[in-house]
């Protein structure tokens, strides 16, 4: 009988906290977020995808809380890769995160100006850059695919992180501690070039009120490894 009250207590516990966790992130309770801790959310969502114990937030009771207004906590700058969705893999609700996808997970034009609007106008607190192993962007850009003009251009954004990673002999896509070690060197000169190439970016860091940081998503075991 106590034992049972004892598990019931921790159930309506992990229940209360989960209601807590599932409440729409309003503005002020965002800004005493700090851009460490806006990081440690998504390490905490990562670590419920895997253990198979995601909140299962009621998404459409959080669509129509952000119906008239959004305040997300974080970006992530993901891969198109389908297995590698940040909202998943980060067990976010709807209105949490801003994403962007671009296979390869580089810096574009594009994607930097999205990442400045995220946080400079609506005032997300860190920036994640989500590679992740077993990347077809990576593996393209090692064995120089040729497919098409656009292909070609997109893979020439990933061809300095090839080049960056030192190798001995042929590269091939066969080899996949290249592809991992290309993934990573790619995700660390993502992460330098949305400061490099924003003023925007470079400032809130400076000041305090950004924290930019790459991670590496394991397609086989779900973990999502946090660069230092
Ligand atoms: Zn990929």
């Amino acid at each position: 009988m106590l034992a049972g009250s004892g598990a019931f207590a921790i159930a309506s516990n992990a229940m209360d906290n989960g209601a807590r966790q599932c409440a729409p992130l309003l503005a002020d309770a965002r800004k005493a977020i700090s851009p460490d801790r806006a990081i440690s959310m998504l390490a905490e969502g990562n670590a419920r995808y895997i253990a198979g114990k995601p909140l299962n937030c009621d998404n459409l009771g959080a669509m129509r809380a952000t119906a008239e207004k959004q305040t997300p906590f974080a970006c992530v700058l993901g891969c198109i890769d389908s297995r590698a969705a940040p909202e998943l893999v980060f067990d976010q609700k709807i209105g949490d995160v801003f994403v962007g996808r671009v296979a390869g997970n580089i810096a574009t034009p594009e994607i930097i100006g999205s990442l400045e609007f995220a946080t400079a106008v609506a005032g997300t607190k860190a920036i994640v850059v989500l590679g992740h192993t077993h990347c077809g962007a990576i593996k393209g850009a090692i064995d120089q695919a040729d497919l098409s003009p656009n292909l070609t251009a997109l893979l020439d954004g990933i061809e300095p992180a090839v080049q960056a990673t030192p190798r001995e002999g042929a590269r091939s896509s066969a080899d996949q501690g290249l592809v991992e070690a290309v993934a990573l060197t790619n995700i660390r000169l993502t992460v330098a070039a949305l400061t490099q190439r924003s003023a925007v970016l470079q400032g809130l860091v400076s000041e305090g009120k950004l924290r930019i940081i790459g991670a590496l998503y394991d397609v086989g075991t779900g973990r999502t490894h946090f660069l230092a």
